[in-house]
């Protein structure tokens, strides 16, 4: 069917993100595909010991409620948690979570006020409000989920008419607002592929405006894995929510490794975290206290490892 479509045409899941964005006219696609009918893209197999699958239309309610997600990767259950409100997580599917259009007060408004400050470089017009200089778009990736995934070193699977292939989560997301995917329009998201879950721990703290729903205007997701003597010997520390594609500071990574996990070293981690993130002015909050934040929420998200 994608085939047919061509060009004009585009999947959807939940509908959550696409039906809102159709509906301001930011996304235009003339022939819609569903993929909630494809039975095996709604499983979840595998078991913690070798890594577990999970079909692209999971919706963030049953991933939530999974019993062996909640159990043995329980920073994928507590991060869709946050995502959007319940009954938006009835429809909202992972695989639409992780392929989320980008973000910024310019863009996410109605035709008639775009119209009005005639558009911007994202769609339709030819000036980027945010930074007028620029050849490039600085909407944000503003996904719960992908700082996880690509904390945690998740792989997914696309399909298409020439066959399949696989990707590190780290490798999907650009760098630019507009053409944020490493991924061809044809291609069909098929399950996300979670590792083995040995002797890893993750954890994901976001900001946002409302406790009760919210997009994250920044998200920070920590991964350490703890050798024999009780070093660190993997660190990731991943910032979703400031710019067109998640951030991974290996900088603060740096600062944890060959350590054990202790104040002082989640201290020097959330410190450069603090010197790398460079929110912009294009979602919710001034920026300046955002960047202010990402050393925080560093500090808390390293905490909730201390303590699990
Ligand atoms: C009020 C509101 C609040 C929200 N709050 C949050 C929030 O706090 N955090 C957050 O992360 N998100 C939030 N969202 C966004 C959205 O609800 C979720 O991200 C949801 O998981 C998107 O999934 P979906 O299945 O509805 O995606 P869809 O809208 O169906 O699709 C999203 C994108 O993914 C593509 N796509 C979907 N499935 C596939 C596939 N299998 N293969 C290829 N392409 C595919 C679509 O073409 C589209 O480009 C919010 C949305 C609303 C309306
Ligand atoms: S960053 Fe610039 S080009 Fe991108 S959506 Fe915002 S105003 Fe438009």
């Amino acid at each position: 069917m994608m085939a047919d479509a061509g060009p004009a045409g585009q999947f959807v899941a939940g509908g959550t993100d696409l039906y809102p964005n159709m509906k301001r006219r930011q996304q235009t696609p003339q022939t819609v595909i569903s993929v909630m009918k494809l039975s095996e893209l709604s499983q979840i197999s595998g078991d913690p010991a070798s890594g577990i699958r999970i079909g692209a239309s999971v919706t963030l309610t049953d991933l939530c409620a999974h019993p062996v997600i909640r159990q043995a990767y329980p920073v994928i259950a507590a991060a869709a948690r946050t995502i959007s409100t319940p009954i938006l997580r009835n429809m909202g599917t992972i695989g639409g979570n992780l392929l989320l259009d980008t973000r910024c007060n310019y863009y996410d408004q109605n035709y008639e006020w775009r119209k009005g400050i005639n558009f911007c470089l994202k769609k339709d017009g030819d000036v980027c409000w945010v930074a007028p200089g620029s050849s490039k778009c600085w909407a944000v990736q503003s996904s719960d989920l992908v700082p996880v995934m690509v904390a945690i070193g998740a792989r997914l699977r696309f399909a298409s008419t020439i066959g399949e292939r696989v990707v590190d989560a780290a490798g999907l997301y650009n760098d630019d607002g507009i053409d944020y995917l490493h991924k061809r329009p044809d291609e069909l998201l098929v399950d996300i592929e979670l590792p083995a879950t040995n002797g890893w721990r993750a954890s994901y703290r976001k900001l946002r405006r409302r406790g009760a729903f919210d997009f994250p205007v920044l998200g920070v997701a920590a991964f350490v894995e703890t050798g024999k003597s009780g070093a660190i010997e993997q660190a990731k520390i991943v910032l979703g929510g400031i710019a067109p594609s998640p951030i991974t500071i290996n900088e603060a990574a740096q600062k944890l490794i060959g350590y054990p996990l202790d104040a002082e070293r989640i201290q020097a981690a959330a410190e450069a975290a603090y010197i790398k993130a460079r929110p912009l002015d294009n979602t919710d909050f001034v920026y300046s206290w955002r960047k202010q934040m990402a050393k925080q929420y560093t500090l808390r998200a390293l905490q909730d490892l201390m303590a699990s």
